[in-house]
């Protein structure tokens, strides 16, 4: 048995090997069938992954797995998924649909989608062992011995025949926690594995959906756009320098988030449960791309900020290492939580100013009474008559104020239930 040691800092030095890009990239991709297609198959692996992503996929709605498997999309070919999870084969037979994919024996296009990272399976296997595995062959190094086949050597064996390859999460697109410093285990991602000039048969270069879990629809909606491309009623799927969706990660988190308006009035929450917003407890939002806020985590409801929680930075290439320690204020954000703030300090009361203002119907300024059974909502005392003045008087020097003066209204006579008459023209 071959033991590999640690260097001084803690890492196998396998961990540390540049990824090389592996022979999948050198071959020359098959040329495949084009669209109107009947069917696509979807070939799940798994490598070093917690089954998050299957997780959160499995709970998408638009569209749903069950949309993409029943072809009730207009357009859309029917998915035939293959998933250790999901199927209802198992076994060999279940292995067999793999083993047809990477013969060329299918007579529809597949698409090969990697959940986890891909991990230097020489470090295990110098210990008899292996990462992450599916299926048994004969073992070329054992006479009548079977070997486990490990899902990266699927990956090597499918990828130059799949129509696009899909890695979905932080640790099929950049390496994620699997990856992370004192690995022993040499993880990386999907597209550090194949290398830079991998394509598949429709000349796509891997398609990164990430997050950690992902939001599931981003992954569906994905595999929609795709199905639509190799169909041939669709464009290539918008795809952005890192092999995002484009129209998905485009954005910050903090661009969408419901507590943004609280950065901005320089208002920040001091502990969870607090409903303003959480920079200052450790949310990376302003610097994220990452659409969960927008789009919910299920359902449309949930995400991150609405159930809570801070932004860790989960969908990023730098995830994890970089954005540790997690939960702490992030560097840089002294600066724009400093700004905001004062901003924020002279802002709010004007603001508010305005909103007490636009609280009153006009009749009521022009009656000098609110008919507020709920409470006493008095005329405004002296001060913030004379407050709101100044403040109408500033806003008018750069043009027009907003809404129309009382002297335009037609108060439309006596009211029902009430004696008085109203002031009218
Ligand atoms: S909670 Fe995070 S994403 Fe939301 S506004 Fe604050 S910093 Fe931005
Ligand atoms: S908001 Fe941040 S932590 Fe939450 S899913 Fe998006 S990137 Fe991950």
């Amino acid at each position: 048995m071959v033991m590999v040691q640690k260097d001084s800092s803690g890492l196998y030095p396998e961990a540390r090997l540049e990824p090389k890009p592996n022979e999948a990239a050198k071959l020359r991709p098959r040329r495949i069938r084009e669209g109107p297609l009947d069917a696509v198959h979807v070939f799940w692996l798994a490598g070093m992954s917690c089954d998050g992503c299957t997780v959160s996929v499995s709970g998408a709605t638009h569209p749903s797995i069950e949309d993409l498997q029943n072809g009730t999309i207009p357009g859309l070919p029917k998915m035939i998924l293959h998933h250790y999870v999901l199927s209802t084969e198992s076994g060999e037979e279940f292995v067999e649909n793999y083993r047809m994919a990477w013969k060329g024996e299918l007579e529809s296009p597949y698409v090969v989608v990697y959940e986890g990272s891909i991990a230097n399976e020489e470090i295990a296997h110098r210990t008899g062992g292996f990462w992450a595995s599916m299926g048994t062959e004969p073992d070329p190094e054992e006479p009548e011995g079977q070997r486990s086949i490990p899902t990266a050597e699927w990956m090597k064996r499918m990828a130059p025949g799949a129509a696009a390859v899909i890695a979905i999460g932080t640790c099929a697109t950049w390496g994620g926690i699997p990856a992370s410093a004192g690995n022993p285990t040499g993880s990386m991602s999907l597209m550090d594995y194949l290398g830079k000039d991998y394509r598949s048969a429709f000349g796509l270069p891997v398609i990164n959906v990430p997050g950690c879990a992902p939001q599931g629809d981003n992954f569906t909606e994905t595999v929609a756009a795709i199905f639509y491309y190799l169909q041939g009623i669709g464009p290539i799927p918008d795809i952005d320098a890192l092999g995002r969706p484009a129209w998905l990660f485009a954005e910050t988190v903090h661009r969408g988030c419901t507590r943004g308006s609280w950065y901005e009035e320089g208002t920040f929450a001091k502990e969870y449960g607090d409903k303003e917003c959480l920079v200052e407890l450790g949310c990376w939002g302003p610097v994220v791309n990452c659409n969960i806020v927008k789009r919910g985590a299920i359902n449309h409801v949930g995400g991150c900020m609405e159930a809570g929680g801070v932004c860790i930075g989960c969908t990023m290439p730098g995830f994890p290492d970089k954005f540790e320690p997690f939960y702490t204020e992030p560097p840089g954000s002294i600066i724009s939580t400093t700004g905001s703030k004062a901003l924020g300090s002279f802002i709010r009361p004007l603001r508010k100013v305005t909103q007490n203002s636009q609280n009153r119907e006009p009749r009521w300024d022009a009656e000098h009474d609110v008919p507020s059974a709920w409470s006493e909502v008095g005329e405004p005392g002296p001060v913030k008559k004379v407050e709101e003045w100044l403040y109408r008087m500033w806003q008018g020097t750069n043009g027009e104020r907003p809404g129309r003066e009382g002297k335009d209204r037609n108060w439309g006579g006596t009211r029902p239930g009430r004696d008085e008459d109203y002031p009218t023209g």
